[in-house]
């Protein structure tokens, strides 16, 4: 059962929801420099008000109280190697989402959520499993990001991709938003930004009519329609023509590559037939494959396809001209792997930091 896409519940405003212009129309009683003051504070030093020792005392309450921030109770999971965290975030409203944050060699990435829940109702997907319960505003999103470029120092977080709980294409507008500011205000170059869709076409032709040349990432899963209703099921309003079509206004505006992203599921989406067809969607798109084993989640007894299988699947590609790569899997020991998302958490035995305050330093 689908629900629409566009739902109404009301995100919670909250500090990084404010602007540089909104910042100085709260202050406008103060001195100019204390603009500056807190705006350094906030987003180029990412401090906690509370941490922004050069605003008098009395101010940093008065603010702290008009503009709290929005992720509490943060529950810490690391991986066994230490270059995965992930964090299980309590919103105002008592809800739930959750932050990935990844170091490579060359790079760290955060993966955030855009959602509590979500609606697309795909089986294999631990969110969809859970369903929709509310859209996350612009400064929900953007504190994320402050919170993992904070802990990633004294590397650089680099990446963004909005492959956390909930679609993003559903919740375009404080998305965008969210991206404006992580590029304008933190300073992240755009390619550098994805946003990951299980295909709403229209927000896809949206994305084709921005300035900024945001990458693409659509999780297509299935390469003809009747195994796309089944796996995708908001296919049955987008079918795969539909989609292809949008993703040709994308690359015809921006000039770029898109990836598609599969997960492999054992004996479902893992045939010849269906790497063929794939092949076929790719070339007219020019589309690079990132193929991952499908992750467990607790709703769905299929299994990911063996690692023997993927590369099978990744070499038909190849073969057929198709750029194919098998994405690094992280984080699958806390639960934090692609589609393993959700709020309720049943802990594994692993590392688990006691809840603390975000603010407690
Ligand atoms: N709703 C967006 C973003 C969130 S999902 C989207 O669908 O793209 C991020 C990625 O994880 C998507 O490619 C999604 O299809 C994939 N995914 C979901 N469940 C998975 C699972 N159990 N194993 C592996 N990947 C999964």
């Amino acid at each position: 059962m689908i629900s629409s896409p566009e739902h109404s519940a009301e995100p919670l405003p909250s500090l990084y929801d404010l602007d540089r212009e909104s910042l100085a129309d709260v202050l406008s009683s103060e001195p100019r420099y204390r603009v500056d003051q807190l705006w350094k504070g906030l987003y180029e030093d990412g401090r906690t008000i509370d941490e922004i020792t050069t605003l008098p005392k009395g101010l940093r309450t008065a603010l702290t109280d008009a503009y709290p921030v929005a992720l509490h109770h943060c529950v810490e999971r690391h991986s066994e190697d230490g270059e995965t965290v992930k964090w299980l975030w309590g919103l105002r409203d008592g809800d739930g989402i959750e932050t990935v944050l990844m170091h490579y060699r060359d790079r760290s990435t955060v993966c955030v959520s855009s959602q509590a829940g979500c609606a697309m109702a795909c089986d294999f997907c631990a969110t969809g499993q859970e369903g929709f319960r509310r859209h996350l505003g612009t400064g929900e999103i953007i504190e994320q990001v402050i919170h993992a470029r904070r802990t990633a120092l004294p590397r650089r977080l680099s990446n963004v991709v909005f492959m956390g709980m909930g679609e993003p294409l559903a919740n375009y507008g404080p998305v965008w938003d969210a991206i404006n500011r992580i590029h304008g205000d933190l300073g992240l170059s755009a390619r550098h930004l994805t946003v990951s869709t299980v295909g709403l076409v229209p927000g896809i032709r949206r994305m084709a009519n921005e300035t900024l040349p945001v990458s693409l990432a659509v999780s297509l899963h299935a390469a003809t329609n009747d195994l796309r209703d089944e796996l995708v099921p908001i296919n049955r309003r987008w079918p795969i023509e539909a989609l292809v079509d949008a993703c040709h206004e994308w690359v015809a505006a921006f000039g770029r590559r898109l990836s598609f992203e599969w997960a492999l599921i054992d004996g479902v989406n893992d045939s010849v037939g269906q790497a063929a067809a794939l092949a076929d969607l790719c070339r007219e798109l020019r589309a690079h494959v990132n193929l991952i084993p499908l992750n467990p989640t607790p709703g769905y007894p299929t299994i990911g396809t063996p690692m023997e299988g993927v590369i099978e699947f990744r070499d038909e590609l190849r073969r057929r001209g198709t750029n194919a790569t098998v994405r690094q899997n992280r984080g699958t020991d806390i639960d934090a792997a692609c589609g393993q998302l959700r709020a309720s958490q049943t802990p594994s035995p692993v590392r688990v930091a006691s809840p603390v305050r975000r603010r407690a330093t």
